[in-house]
């Protein structure tokens, strides 16, 4: 424990959590949106969807997503209908129809969509999509605005894996970031799932929020294993009011020191690993035999914007609102803003707001970074490059984290050891070629 917080208060310090490389602070409104939508083109149909719902019934203070304050089911849609258009403009531009291996709604609350609304949005996906067999259809869910309706109409659609918002059991850490969520809301929740067919669950939690204590924290630890989960994420609470200023209003109630925070993750880890979870990495657990970790084993694990992904290879097609796209070669995000949104997909354009053409280095650093985050392990033969002359520098750093058992280095390259996986960001960072410029707006990485 002692070393554990040495190591941390030695590593921590601002870096990306690399859902994607190059970052998102590297996309730029500048970049040639003809190049970007030919890109976008792909040689094959396989994709991942992603749809952005942003709106919530009522904002966290902790929150970083891109989401809005709903207050009426006809502004939800509208939205769909910018969604449904939004297709029809990339059709008309050359897209062909994907064939979908992973679903992703996300947000913003997915329920906030009604239960019609929902069936909507599953008409307007399989008009534009095939939809391959085993595809794995999840949806970020807020129990606190579910109902049996809702999961009904979530499960009619397709969907079979389910993220609830816990964040945290502990009343006054729930007023304090404005959450009232009682437990009984999640063991509802997770019922009506089950009783639906949804029976692949991850339970989100956030670890470094106001009025967060060792005592708090053990039960909202021992909330979360109630719900029987088949997946654990412990996020990081982000403080980055710079960048969401609602997140001042925390400052007053007491956030968690780096060492505090520190210890309520240790106390997350060892509480899942001692009830059977692997820790996957960076901030996700699964229970043996999850397909996380038989991606992990088969090469297949992908890290993106939703977190890790089982479909690697294939591209992240992403519509709506500030949604983020990937390709081998590129990364493009819609309008942040809906009044530029809409107009820009009412007016038969595609809305692409920025994004970035990687280059034959971006390529390569990517595949490093990816590789250490998701494989935990980099084969130098991989990369078709004369690895130890390219990465010297790098190489040189690592020897450091070698001696903090962090990583263990062999003839022809190395491996993230169990204690290292909760210095990914760091390890990784060692091989960004872009840190410079943006290295004091991250979060911090442990
Ligand atoms: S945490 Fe979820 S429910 Fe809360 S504001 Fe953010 S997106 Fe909305």
């Amino acid at each position: 424990m002692e070393n554990l917080k040495r190591l941390i208060a030695k590593y921590t310090a601002p870096g990306p959590r690399y859902t994607s490389y190059p970052t998102a602070l590297d996309f730029s409104k500048d970049a040639d949106k003809k190049n970007l939508e030919r890109l976008a083109m792909p040689a094959i149909p396989d994709a991942s969807l992603y749809i952005h719902i942003p709106f919530c019934s009522n904002l966290c203070r902790f929150c970083g997503c891109t989401t809005s304050l709903g207050r009426d089911s006809k502004s939800a849609d509208e939205y769909l209908g910018l969604v449904e258009t939004e297709l029809s403009n990339w059709r008309e531009a050359g897209m062909p129809k994907r064939l979908l291996r992973q679903i992703h709604l996300g947000g913003g609350s997915p329920n906030f969509l009604s239960a019609d609304q929902t069936a909507r949005l599953g008409e307007i996906v399989r008009k534009f999509f095939d939809i391959a067999d085993g595809c794995e259809f999840s949806a970020e869910l807020d129990p606190r605005t579910l109902t049996p309706e809702k999961v009904e109409a979530f499960a009619k659609i397709g969907v079979n894996r389910a993220s609830i918002g816990v964040q945290d059991t502990d009343e006054k850490v729930q007023k304090a970031i404005n959450r009232v969520q009682p437990q009984s809301r999640n063991l509802e929740a997770v019922e009506w799932l089950r009783e639906n067919g949804i029976l692949s669950i991850n339970a989100d939690l956030i670890y470094g929020l106001p009025l967060q204590t060792r005592e708090t924290f053990k039960k909202t630890l021992s909330d979360a294993l109630e719900l029987k989960p088949a997946r654990v994420a412990l996020f990081g609470y982000a403080h980055v009011p710079w960048v969401k200023p609602a997140q001042k209003s925390l400052e007053k109630c007491g956030i968690p020191t780096s060492d505090e925070k520190a210890e309520l993750f240790i106390l997350g880890k060892r509480t899942f690993e001692e009830a059977g979870y692997e820790f996957i990495g960076l901030d996700h657990f699964a229970k043996p035999g999850d397909e996380l970790i038989k991606a992990r084993e088969n090469g297949t694990l992908h890290r993106n914007f939703q977190g890790y992904s089982t479909r690697a290879g294939v591209d992240l097609f992403a519509v709506g609102l500030t949604s983020i796209s990937e390709t081998k070669t590129s990364y493009r995000q819609n309008f942040k803003l809906m009044e530029e949104y809409k107009k820009s997909v009412e007016a038969g354009r595609l809305p692409i707001e920025r994004g970035i053409v990687l280059d034959g280095e971006d390529i390569l650093r990517r595949a490093v970074i990816m590789d250490i985050m998701c494989m935990l392990r980099v084969d130098y033969a991989n990369y078709g490059i004369d690895f130890e002359k390219k990465f010297g520098g790098a190489l040189e750093k690592l020897e450091g984290m070698k001696s903090d058992g962090l990583v263990e280095i062999r003839a022809g390259g190395f491996s993230v050891t169990p204690l290292g996986r909760l210095f990914l960001r760091n390890i990784a960072m060692l091989f960004d070629g872009r840190l410079g410029a943006h290295k004091n707006t991250f979060s911090k990485t442990v």
